[in-house]
């Protein structure tokens, strides 16, 4: 792609950050779309705020959801920051519960218990990764489902499989959310998920493949074992990407009219921004959205929507509606 091409669609990231009036103009008369993740959290957000007036209103509890962090990672306590901001600007009541990054194994799961057996929490994640000598799967495990709001214990995932009410895993609801919101067909189409980890790949294929309304499309899992994984995403009308390789998915590996929902986010550090790091996505944005109906941005794509999913699942589990 030549240069001017490439400050063309550069240009139209940052008009879009902007969210200038001048922005949409421009967007509207190049062919693709930007999905607008931020947009859309925004709005599920502020249906979720009303929702909890009016529990208020009717002098029910509001929703209370509680994070465990374990030790002082940079990525993961801005994670479980920006959640528990979320959770405070739509009125839920929100506890952190801080433990040292030598914590063992078996304090880790008291903390897990005393939250399972408090009445007052509604529903609760342990942010991952967890160190090392941390059995992460021993722990989520030891989530009782019903306060699982992460959707990563295996009740939920089997129940998530067989179509039963459950709480979703975050990430992938909030994709399954951007592609209804904006009225992208899936049902007939070949997508293509790339990555197949238990907290996103491997769920979101699962739900691209069922008989519901985001679903029916025909499904290929990719992983680190694919050969030739050019041959499948050159033949992908929906691509997924969560891979977290920093601009991984280029051009010449789609097709014309791809829909593309960009999940990697790697922190690299940048004397430019005011926090010493920027964010890259898997999908090299430049040079492949020009070749897309509809792409997701990194940041302001996929992101907000898994905060804006977690606090769905909060409200689910607050009402009581998945788990009685
Ligand atoms: P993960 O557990 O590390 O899994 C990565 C997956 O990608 C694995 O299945 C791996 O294959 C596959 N993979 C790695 N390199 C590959 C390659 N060159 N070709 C094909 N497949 C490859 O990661 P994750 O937790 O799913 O996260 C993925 C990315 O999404 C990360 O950047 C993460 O930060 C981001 N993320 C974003 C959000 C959000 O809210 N936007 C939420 C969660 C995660 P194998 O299984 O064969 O090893």
């Amino acid at each position: 792609m030549s240069d001017w091409v490439s400050i063309i669609h550069k240009l139209r990231l940052k008009q879009f950050r902007k969210r200038t009036k001048f922005q949409l103009i421009f967007i509207q008369n190049m062919g693709y779309q930007i999905i607008d993740g931020k947009k859309v959290a925004k709005e599920i957000q502020e249906q979720i705020k009303k929702e909890v007036e009016h529990l208020k209103q009717l002098g029910q509890k509001v929703p209370h959801i509680a994070a465990v962090l374990v030790g002082n990672d940079g990525a993961s306590e801005t994670y479980v920051n920006n959640k528990i901001k979320a959770c405070n600007s739509v009125g839920f009541q929100s506890t952190l519960v801080r433990l040292p990054e030598y914590v063992t194994e078996n304090k880790l799961l008291e903390e897990v218990e005393k939250l399972n057996q408090n009445e007052d929490i509604d529903g609760f994640i342990v942010q991952l990764p967890l160190p090392r000598h941390i059995n992460e799967q021993k722990v989520i495990e030891a989530i009782v489902p019903s306060k699982d709001i992460d959707g990563f214990h295996p009740i939920n995932v089997g129940r998530m499989v067989l179509n039963l009410p459950c709480y979703v895993s975050a990430t992938p609801y909030g994709i399954v959310q951007l592609l209804e919101y904006y009225k992208i067909e899936t049902s007939g189409k070949h997508c293509v998920v790339i990555g197949r980890s238990h907290i996103v790949g491997s769920p979101m294929s699962i739900l691209m493949a069922k008989n519901t309304p985001i679903g029916n499309a025909t499904v290929t899992l990719c992983h680190s074992k694919t050969k030739d994984l050019k041959q499948y995403t050159l033949q992908a009308d929906i691509i997924i990407c969560a891979i977290g390789s920093p601009h991984f998915l280029t051009a010449d590996m789609v097709k014309e009219g791809v829909v593309v929902i960009d999940v990697g986010i790697t922190r690299i550090e940048s004397k430019d921004s005011p926090t010493g790091y920027k964010l890259l996505g898997d999908v090299k944005f430049d040079e492949v959205a020009p070749k897309c109906s509809y792409i997701t941005p990194v940041p302001g794509g996929v992101g907000p929507m898994t905060i804006a999913s977690l606090l769905k699942n909060g409200l689910l589990a607050a009402k009581k509606e998945i788990y009685r």
